[in-house]
């Protein structure tokens, strides 16, 4: 990857990142009466994953995210983190906090993830 492409993906996840921690700490305040201006990033992940619905998905979110950035820290970014393969430009474009090869990616959708699978096998 190039570094003109890698420092514009890491501009987005920046951005996602600040977002997400600004809507995270509001909501963690008004709708949870938690206290959050003073946590880390890891703290206010813990934090989101600690409580139900659309909020745990915000933590999850943010954790990926988060991942992400270190990823590029430690210049292992783009890797797979499954198999260590190099995930798709393309795909990085689509999502840059993408963690997964397509491989791992079906793979863990049909095989690892209960969750996921009840939703895969969900009539609706
Ligand atoms: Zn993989």
């Amino acid at each position: 990857m190039d570094t003109k492409t890698l420092a514009q993906l890491r501009r987005e996840l920046e951005t996602e990142q600040a977002e997400l921690i600004a809507t995270l700490t509001t909501r963690l305040r008004e709708d949870w009466e938690r206290e959050c201006d003073n946590l880390n990033v890891t703290d206010l992940i813990k934090e989101s994953q600690s409580l139900p619905g659309a909020i745990r998905c915000l933590g999850d979110r943010l954790e990926k995210v988060d991942a992400s950035l270190c990823a590029m820290d430690l210049e292992i970014y783009g890797l797979c983190a499954d198999c260590e393969s190099q995930i798709p430009l393309s795909d990085l474009m689509q999502d840059a906090a993408e963690q997964r090869c397509p491989q791992c990616r079906t793979s863990n959708y049909y095989h690892h993830d209960p969750a996921q699978r009840r939703v895969a096998t969900d009539p609706h």
